[in-house]
C-alpha cells in the first residue's frame, strides 16, 4: 500500500483505518485492539455514547481503545470541535488502557497516562468536570431560550449550540494543554 511509510506500524495504520471509516459518523462506535494491531472488538453505540459490558470493560487493560464522537456537518461548518468526554477519562483511568483515541470530521484526539497517581488523576478528573458542568449549564440555557421561542430560525438555535460547545471544547483543550504535568500525553492532529 503506498501509504505504509506515513504510519509507524502496523497497529497505527489499523486503528487509523478504522478511525477513517467512523470519523463522520452520526452514532459512535468504538474499536480495541491489542498491540499488535488485532482487533479485539467492535462495539457500536449511539450518538452521545458507546456502552461497554463488564467483559468487554475487562479487556482493555494494556491495548488501544479507539471511537468517534458524533459528527455534525453544521458543526464542521463552524470548526467546531469535540473533545474527549469525562467518561472517556474515567475510563482511560479506571480500565488503563494504553491508549485511548477519539475521532470526529478531520481530527484525532490521542490520550495516554504516564505516570498519574490516583491524587493526581482525580484532581485532573474534578478540574475537568468544572469545565463539563458549565458546558451543561450553558446548554440548558440555550434549550430554555429554544423552547421560549426565542430563536427565529432553527440555525440560529444551531448557531447559539456550536457556539458554547467550541467554547467550552477550546476550554478543554487549552486544560489539557496547561496540566500535562500531571502524568499524561495529549495529542491533537487535524487530518
Ligand atoms: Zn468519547
Amino acid at each position: 500500500m503506498p501509504n505504509d511509510s506515513r504510519y509507524k506500524s502496523l497497529l497505527e495504520r489499523k486503528l487509523r483505518e478504522c478511525e477513517d471509516t467512523i470519523s463522520k459518523n452520526s452514532i459512535e462506535t468504538a474499536f480495541l485492539f491489542d498491540q499488535h494491531g488485532e482487533l479485539i472488538f467492535e462495539k457500536k453505540g449511539n450518538s452521545g455514547t458507546v456502552r461497554f459490558s463488564k467483559k468487554e470493560l475487562s479487556q482493555m487493560h494494556g491495548n488501544i481503545l479507539t471511537h468517534n464522537h458524533s459528527y455534525n456537518i453544521l458543526l464542521a461548518t463552524y470548526g467546531i470541535h469535540s473533545v474527549f468526554s469525562e467518561s472517556d477519562l474515567h475510563l482511560a483511568y479506571n480500565q488503563k488502557p494504553c491508549e485511548i483515541r477519539m475521532v470526529i470530521g478531520d481530527e484525532r484526539h490521542s490520550f495516554q497516562w504516564t505516570h498519574a497517581n490516583k491524587v493526581d488523576a482525580n484532581h485532573f478528573l474534578k478540574q475537568l468536570l468544572g469545565i463539563e458542568a458549565g458546558a451543561e449549564a450553558a446548554h440548558k440555557k440555550i434549550d430554555a431560550r429554544l423552547y421560549a421561542q426565542k430563536y427565529k430560525t432553527h440555525e440560529e438555535y444551531l448557531i447559539a449550540e456550536y457556539t458554547t460547545i467550541k467554547k467550552y471544547a477550546d476550554r478543554a483543550i487549552k486544560f489539557f494543554d496547561d496540566n500535562s504535568n500531571i502524568g499524561y500525553i495529549f495529542k491533537k492532529e487535524v487530518v
